[in-house]
């Protein structure tokens, strides 16, 4: 399906669960947001309906997130519920990987594509204040488990802030001269954590990328037709990095996406706190018909852009763990 500025909608981003086993600084208060209702929360047989809704619509891969999407049980019960699903080619976790470990080969033979993985340093002490108490061992063991089987390219997601880990992102570039991992610098956005967000954390894209040019020249890299990363690699780099620019260089154009939320919202923007709510449909009847009209309906109202260096529009914004990234 097109959107009313002709993108095309062929992903969804589903979150699963609010909850989290960590409490990064720039995500969540550090005493964690108001829980959604256990009786509130999108149960994985909904969750499937909605994806073959959506794949009906065009929807052809999905990616699993939360809140921490593997410290809700069953995930790989989920997983090949999807799978099933006519229509989907691909689907893919983004996780904090502290349960990857035990769960790695059990996902991919549920039918899991790939895991992107957020890590922040890699200095246990560092990891540990910016998870506030992450071991940073678990993470490790989860990008082992995942190579092994098979959930590749491992993406990891990283977020640079000034004084936190701005020091590490040389450290992070130059993984990517030996392994075949997918580095992001997703620029801090003033979302969700919103108390731990301020100007002088904030790092734009312009300036991580002109740290990172003085390792080696870039070579830009054109890895997918939508999505919001920028890739570039190092000449005969065995990886890529990327850098995900939300607020100085607007993604909007490329926007391919729907999201819903782990309490059955339908998002049509991430930086926008409109929603339309799939549960009453969902609950109500045993008919697909509104669950598409109302899909319809979200890709028909996706702005064509986002505000958010609007201050004003900022105060409004829900939980990034509620939404899911
Ligand atoms: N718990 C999983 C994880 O951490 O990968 C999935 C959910 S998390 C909300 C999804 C992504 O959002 C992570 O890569 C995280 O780094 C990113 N994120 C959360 N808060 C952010 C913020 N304020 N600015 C930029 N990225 C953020
Ligand atoms: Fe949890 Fe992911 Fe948010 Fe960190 S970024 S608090 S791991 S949901």
């Amino acid at each position: 399906m097109k959107d009313s500025f002709d993108r095309i909608i062929d992903y969804m981003r589903i979150s699963i669960t609010d909850r989290c086993n960590l409490r990064c600084v720039y995500c969540m208060p550090s005493n964690g947001v108001e829980a959604v209702e256990h009786c509130d929360i999108l149960t994985f047989e909904e969750i499937a309906r909605i994806v073959r809704v959506a794949a009906g619509l065009g929807v052809r891969k999905i990616r699993i997130t939360g809140g921490e999407p593997l410290a809700r049980k069953g995930v790989a019960h989920l997983i090949s519920s999807i799978k099933a699903v006519e229509g989907i080619e691909d689907i893919s976790l983004t996780t904090n990987a502290i349960l990857l470990g035990g769960l790695a080969k059990e996902l991919a033979d549920s039918g899991l594509n790939r895991v992107n993985i957020s890590l922040d340093s890699f200095r246990p002490e560092r990891y540990r204040e910016i998870t506030r108490g992450g071991d940073i061992s678990q993470v490790m063991s989860g990008i082992e488990a995942a190579e092994k089987a098979g959930l590749t390219p491992i993406k990891l997601n990283v977020v640079p802030m000034s004084g936190f880990n701005d020091d590490e992102i040389e450290d992070f570039a130059r993984l990517t001269l030996t392994t075949p991992y997918h580095v992001r610098f997703i620029e801090f956005m003033p979302i969700g954590g919103r108390d731990s967000w301020s100007s002088d954390k904030y790092i734009p894209t312009d300036r991580i990328m002109e740290r990172v040019e003085k390792i080696a020249p870039l070579i830009p890299v054109r890895l997918r037709k939508h999505g919001p990363a920028r890739y570039y690699r190092f000449e005969n780099a065995s990886g890529v990095i990327g850098f995900i620019s939300a607020i100085t260089h607007h993604f909007c154009n490329d926007c391919n996406r729907l999201r819903i939320t782990s309490d059955g919202k339908l998002r049509p923007c991430l930086f926008s706190d409109t929603e339309i709510d799939l549960k009453p449909a969902i609950r109500s009847s045993d008919s697909d018909k509104e669950i598409e009209r109302l899909l319809r309906l979200s890709i028909a109202i996706k702005p064509d852009g986002h505000n958010i260096n609007k201050q004003s529009h900022l105060k409004s914004l829900s939980a990034m763990s509620r939404i899911g990234g």
